[in-house]
């Protein structure tokens, strides 16, 4: 019996890892984001950010970075995924976020 293994096969097994243990992390992170409590706009923190559960009732005038393309689906800040109707947010751990909300923080999503 042959219980050497080759480098090749080491390689071979750590690329295979290594694609497999970033996407097992981002189903973790929708799981988690499922069972989420969903943010109250009243929360201190939420608003002092500004945030608002529909982008369309953001106030532009207080808010002057508003645009009315912006909400937390297209945010990258925003945990869920395409289509979800809410889902986690880096700045508001533990809570989820209306897909259509919007906050002070709201950045761009780089392009998938
Ligand atoms: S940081 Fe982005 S995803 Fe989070 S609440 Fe603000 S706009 Fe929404």
């Amino acid at each position: 019996m042959q219980s050497k293994i080759s480098r090749r096969a080491v390689v071979k097994g750590g690329l295979i890892a290594g694609a497999f243990i970033p996407a097992i992390g981002l189903m973790a992170n929708s799981a988690a984001a499922a069972g989420l409590p969903p943010l109250d706009p009243a929360d201190p923190t939420a608003q002092a950010l500004g945030y608002v559960a529909d982008a369309t009732k953001v106030d532009a005038k207080a808010n002057a970075t508003y645009k009315p393309n912006q909400k937390c689906s297209t945010c990258a800040q925003f945990l869920g995924k395409a289509g979800d109707a809410s889902g986690g947010c880096n700045i508001f751990a533990g809570k989820s976020v209306v897909a259509g909300g919007w906050c002070k923080v709201w950045a761009q999503k780089p392009a998938a």
